[in-house]
C-alpha cells in the first residue's frame, strides 16, 4: 500500500470516528432527544393501519405462528381474519395480542374470537385482547366462540380481569370505560350429529349474511371435540387446521378454498429430540416428546391434504418443533416439494394474506414492522 492510501484510509478512519462521537453527543442534547421523541411517538400513535379494514379484500395475518415450544421470535398460536372491517381473532397464543399491538392494528375493530381448542397456547391471551380492545374503544362485548368448554375458559379469564376492569373503569370513567363492554359472551359450538370415528361433523359457527365462518371437527385426541374454522366472505375463502394430527375430512372441508393455514410438526425432528431427551437421561420430557407425536400433521402430511383440497395456498403455521434458522428449515420442509412443488409458505408473525374481492388474486405480504 503507497503512502498517500494508507495516510487517506487513515484519514477516513478518523473522520468516520469524529462523526460516531458526533452523532453521539448530539444524541445526549435533550432538545435533540425532545424532537426524536416526538418524532417517533407522532409516528407510532398516528400511524395508519386501518387500511387493513378496507373493504376491498378478505385478509389473514399471523399473529402467532409458533407451537408450544419456546421461539424468541413467533408468538404462539394466532391468525387474525379481517372481513368487512372486522378483525377476527383465531386463537389467542402467549404474545400474540403484543404482536398486535406493536403492528398498530386497529383491535377496537375486534369481530369475535374463535378458540380452535382450550391448550394454553391457543388461550392465553384471551383476557388481554378483552381488555385491550375494549380499552382501546371496543363498543360492545365481545363474543369468543369455541368447542364446548368455551363458557368455562371465558368465565376464568373474566374473573381473572375483573379486578382490573374495576380500575380502569374507575380511574377512567364508565362513560369511556363501560363495565357493559368491557364483558365477553361464550358461545359454544355444538357439531351437528353424533360424534363418529371419523370425526367428520361440521357446524355453522358464524353468519351474518356476508361472512359464514364454519367449524369443522378435527383429530387432536384427547382433546375432544377441537374445531378448524373456515371463513367464507364474498366469494374468497379461508381455513385454519387448529391443531390436528392428518384430517382427511378436513380436506373434504376446506375444498377449494383460495387459503389453509395448516400447522405443522417435523415428526423426524421431535423424533430426533426424544433421543437425545433420553440419552441425556431427561425421561420425563423425553415421555412428553414421544406423546406429541400422535397429534399433529407433519409438514409433508399438510401438503398432500392441501393438494386434497385443491386449495391454491398452503401457510404452515404452528411448528413444532420450532424453526430458528436456515438449516432448521431446510429440515423442517424436507420432502415438501417433492408433493407439492409450488403454492405453499412457511409463515412467521406478521405475514399477511390478501385475496381481493371480485379476482383470483393472491397478495403475500407483511405487516410486521
Ligand atoms: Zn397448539
Ligand atoms: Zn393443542
Amino acid at each position: 500500500m503507497n503512502r498517500w492510501l494508507r495516510w487517506g484510509l487513515i484519514g477516513l478512519v478518523v473522520l468516520a470516528a469524529v462523526a460516531g462521537a458526533g452523532a453521539y453527543a448530539v444524541l445526549r442534547v435533550p432538545a435533540v432527544q425532545d424532537a426524536l421523541f416526538e418524532r417517533l411517538a407522532t409516528n407510532a400513535l398516528f400511524s395508519n393501519r386501518d387500511a387493513v379494514l378496507k373493504d376491498d379484500a378478505l385478509r389473514a395475518i399471523v399473529c402467532g405462528s409458533s407451537s408450544p415450544m419456546p421461539d424468541p421470535h413467533r408468538a404462539k398460536a394466532c391468525i387474525a381474519v379481517i372481513a368487512g372491517g372486522k378483525i377476527y381473532i383465531v386463537d389467542t397464543g402467549p404474545q400474540s395480542y403484543g404482536n398486535i399491538a406493536v403492528w398498530g392494528l386497529p383491535i377496537r375493530h375486534i369481530g369475535a374470537v374463535f378458540l380452535t381448542h382450550f391448550h394454553s397456547d391457543h388461550i392465553g391471551d384471551l383476557g388481554e385482547f378483552n381488555m385491550n380492545s375494549w380499552a382501546l374503544g371496543r363498543a360492545a362485548p365481545l363474543d369468543v366462540y369455541g368447542p364446548p368448554g368455551v363458557e368455562r375458559v371465558v368465565a376464568g379469564f373474566a374473573e381473572a380481569y375483573a379486578l382490573d376492569q374495576g380500575y380502569r373503569t374507575l380511574h377512567h370513567g364508565a362513560d369511556l370505560m363501560s363495565p357493559d363492554n368491557w364483558k365477553m359472551i361464550a358461545h359454544p359450538i355444538a357439531l351437528t350429529g353424533d360424534a363418529t370415528p371419523a370425526r367428520d361433523r361440521t357446524a355453522i359457527a358464524f353468519d351474518d349474511g356476508t361472512l359464514k365462518v364454519t367449524a369443522i371437527e378435527v383429530n387432536h385426541s384427547p382433546v375432544e371435540p377441537a374445531y378448524g374454522y373456515r371463513f367464507d366472505y364474498k366469494g374468497r375463502s379461508i381455513v385454519i387446521s387448529g391443531d390436528t394430527a392428518r384430517h382427511p375430512p378436513l380436506a373434504k372441508a376446506a375444498q377449494d378454498a383460495d387459503v389453509l393455514f395448516h400447522e405443522a410438526q417435523a415428526q423426524a425432528m421431535v423424533q430426533g429430540l426424544q433421543t437425545i431427551a433420553d440419552h441425556a437421561g431427561n425421561a420425563r420430557l423425553a415421555h412428553i416428546l414421544h406423546d406429541i407425536q400422535s397429534y399433529h400433521t407433519s409438514p409433508v402430511e399438510a401438503a398432500g391434504l392441501a393438494n386434497d383440497a385443491k386449495v391454491k395456498l398452503l401457510v404452515f403455521y404452528h411448528f413444532t418443533p420450532p424453526v430458528l434458522n436456515m438449516v432448521a428449515e431446510a429440515m423442517f420442509t424436507r420432502g415438501i416439494a417433492a408433493v407439492r412443488p409450488d403454492g405453499w409458505l412457511m409463515s412467521h408473525d406478521g405475514t399477511m394474506i390478501e385475496l381481493p374481492l371480485g379476482s383470483s388474486e393472491i397478495k403475500i405480504g407483511s405487516v410486521a414492522r
